[in-house]
This record gives structure tokens, C-alpha cells and sequence, in this order.
């Protein structure tokens, strides 16, 4: 039989064990982790709506009128009317003709592939997209290629060759390093191949473009360009769960075939409806868009003056490049030490002798914030840890 208190030890021996943290009280900059004050570069709530006193009161309402529990999934009874209210929001704040509500982003991802494709049929993916995009790569059974990160002309050449039905899938926004995927160029090649595109644009909605409406949006493209377009609720909208959205057809087709959509109950009726009022902050308060790309820039500015290998990101992701998983662990826990919390990213999530350290920004950090951080880092680079400075 496997070993598998043998295979945890050399991962822990190898630096790659992964644990949980225990945090409490609301979530935001500041947050009481394992029971000690810290704060927090780590999290995903771009706009600092997670916590936000609107939201709740929203969810609050949501209980309330639905209680707590949808009781099943959206094709037998699970499907209330304010999921109903959220989908058309959705699909008018994205510019589309319809949107689809999934109860997380890693079950939308796995659901689309898998109704779109089948055996005889190929998916081209960026070697850097989420692990849920190519998990449903995967589990479509379609020939799954990945080319060279951004590398249009490498997916050109595979496009060139693939049989069947074609779908080109990326990231809006790369999770680990921050950068936008050049949409223009993908979209142009997908049309060339007569393929469809797909972007999955977590860390984009909320964050960039017109009223927060996403990269796609940012890169002036809409449904003709890319026709499916997947979003998360539970980064800069605060909240939880997924939407794809689209054509009527393409919104039907998953309604039929997507499995991670037909066989899983529907998401509490009340986090629909204070996903609403996150939608409408996210779309009329400009202001915290602003103040996140003034702090990214603060960070920017007082990183490189530090020296710090940063990665080409104007968003809210920007890594510190730090090579091996041991020196990554050591930034971290030093930070740590400092009481602040930034993740180590290791191997697997990212390539080998690409570990680092992620640092996200929100709206509802400070300028003190980042500057706190950055007096860390510098006492970090100082000391002793030579790896991390620019050569
Ligand atoms: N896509 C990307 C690019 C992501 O970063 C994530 C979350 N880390 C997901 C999909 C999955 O979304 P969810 O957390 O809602 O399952």
C-alpha cells in the first residue's frame, strides 16, 4: 500500500508542505491570524468589499426573504429569483446576452470545458492558466496543448494542427504574476482558426476596465470577440461563487451539458442577493479602482528602489521573484516574524525556480500600509537574504 505519512514527510522535507492558517474576525488588511494582529498582503479582495457593512446588511435582507439554504440544485427547485435578478445584473454589467451562476469559479471553469468539448476535439491553453482550466481541459478528454506563456505565435502553430472543435482558454489576469494576456492577439488567432475564446477573468472583474467591467472590457473587446467570458464573485466582488457569461446559446448549452452546473446545489439565496449590492458598488464606486492603482504604484516605486526582482504587473498581483522554494519560505517567514502575512508561492502553482512572493494589494490597505510592508522588505533585503535583489 502507498506510504502516505512517508510521501508528507519529504514533501515537509523538500519545503513544499502546505498548511492552513486560522484567521478571524472580518476579513481586511488588518487580520487576527493563529490569534496574533497581522497584516495581511495576501488576499484577493481587490476592493475591499468582503467586509463591507452594505454586504452585509444585504445578506442579512437575503436571509431574511430566502433563509439560509437553496435546498437543490438550479434545475430542481434551487433557483430563486434573486439568483434569477443576479444573472440578468451580470449579464447587462458585462455588456452580454445572458450569464450563467456557478457556485465557484474552479466548478464554472471545469463546467464550460467539459460541455464544450469531447474527445476529437482540442483545447489550447497558456501554460500559466489556472489549475481549474486546465483540470477542465482534462476532463473534457479534448487534445490539451499549452503554449509558451502570452505567446501568441506559438498557439498560431498549434491552432494550425489541432482537429475538431477548438477552444482557446486564458487567463485574463495571471493569478501568480499579475500580468494582462495580450486578448487582442489571442482573440485575432482564435478567429483565424475559426476557434472560440475563452477567458477566465477572476482577477480582472471589479479591478480593471470601465466601471470595474473587466479586462475584456479594458481591451475594448466584447462577446463577438470573445464569446465566453468566466468571472468570480469571491475576489474584488466580495462575495462567493462564479458566472459565465454569453450567448443565449452558449448560456443553454452549459444549462444542459455543464455538469459541475446540473449536479451541485445552487448558492445560498442570500449570497446572490448581497452579490447584487456588491455589483452596483463595484460598478459606481470608481473611487477604490483609484486609490488600488495609487497603492500598487506606491509599491511599485518603493520595491524597486529596494532593489526587488518585481514581475511585469500594472494590477493588484505583484510577486517579488525570488528563485528557489527555501529562499521564498524565508521571505515569508520573516515577514511573518514582523507580523506581516504574504504568501510564499511555490512549486507546483508556479514553475520551478519561480518562487515568490505574492503580494496583493486592495482598496483597503493604506499608503501606511504598503509602507510598513516595504520598511520589512528592506530590512529583509538588508540582512540577509541576498537572493531577492536585482542583479
Ligand atoms: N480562476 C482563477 C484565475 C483563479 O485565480 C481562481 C481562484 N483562485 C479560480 C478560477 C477559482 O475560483 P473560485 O475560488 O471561485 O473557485
Amino acid at each position: 500500500m502507498r506510504d502516505l505519512q512517508q510521501e508528507l514527510d519529504r514533501r515537509r522535507a523538500d519545503g513544499l508542505y502546505r498548511t492552513r492558517r486560522v484567521t478571524d474576525g472580518p476579513q481586511g488588511p488588518e487580520l487576527v491570524v493563529d490569534g496574533r494582529r497581522m497584516l495581511a498582503f495576501c488576499s484577493n479582495d481587490y476592493l475591499g468589499l468582503a467586509a463591507d457593512p452594505r454586504l452585509a446588511e444585504a445578506l442579512k435582507r437575503g436571509v431574511a426573504r430566502y433563509g439560509v439554504g437553496a435546498g437543490a440544485a438550479h434545475l430542481i427547485s434551487g433557483h430563486s429569483s434573486v439568483h434569477h435578478a443576479l444573472e440578468e445584473e451580470l449579464a447587462a454589467f458585462t455588456g452580454r446576452d445572458r450569464a450563467l451562476l456557478f457556485s465557484t469559479g474552479y466548478m464554472a471553469n471545469l463546467g464550460v470545458i467539459s460541455a464544450l468539448l469531447s474527445r476529437n476535439d482540442s483545447v489550447c491553453e497558456d501554460r500559466l492558466n489556472h489549475a481549474s482550466l486546465i483540470d477542465g481541459g482534462l476532463l473534457s478528454r479534448a487534445s490539451l496543448k499549452r503554449y509558451a506563456h502570452a505567446d501568441v505565435a506559438a498557439l498560431d502553430a498549434q491552432l494550425r494542427h489541432a482537429p475538431g472543435h477548438k477552444l482557446v482558454v486564458s487567463d485574463g489576469v495571471f493569478s501568480m504574476d499579475g500580468d494582462v494576456a495580450p486578448l487582442a492577439a489571442l482573440h485575432e488567432t482564435a478567429a483565424a482558426h475559426d476557434a472560440w475564446l475563452m477567458v477566465d477573468d477572476a482577477h480582472g472583474i471589479g479591478v480593471l476596465g470601465p466601471q470595474g467591467q473587466g479586462s475584456v472590457a479594458d481591451a475594448g473587446l466584447g462577446q463577438d470577440q470573445v464569446p465566453v467570458l468566466m468571472g468570480t464573485l469571491g475576489k474584488a466582488v466580495g462575495t462567493a461563487g462564479a458566472f459565465v457569461a454569453g450567448s443565449e446559446a452558449l448560456i443553454e448549452t452549459l444549462i444542459q451539458a455543464a455538469r459541475p452546473y446540473i449536479y451541485t446545489t445552487a448558492m445560498p439565496p442570500a449570497v446572490a442577493e448581497a452579490t447584487r449590492a456588491a455589483l452596483r458598488i463595484v460598478a459606481e464606486e470608481e473611487w477604490r479602482r483609484e486609490r488600488l492603482l495609487g497603492l500598487v504604484q506606491r509599491f511599485r516605486h518603493g520595491a524597486q528602489r529596494l532593489g526587488l526582482k518585481l514581475m511585469a504587473s500594472s494590477t493588484p498581483i505583484q510577486p517579488i521573484l525570488l528563485g528557489d522554494t527555501a529562499t521564498a519560505n524565508r521571505w515569508s517567514d520573516a515577514l511573518q516574524r514582523e507580523g506581516i502575512l504574504v504568501s510564499a508561492i511555490r512549486p507546483p502553482t508556479v514553475p520551478d525556480g519561480t518562487a515568490r512572493l505574492r503580494v496583493t494589494l486592495s482598496a483597503a490597505h493604506t499608503p501606511a500600509h504598503v509602507e510598513a510592508l516595504l520598511a520589512v522588505l528592506a530590512e529583509i533585503s538588508e540582512r540577509q537574504l541576498p537572493q531577492g535583489r536585482a542583479s
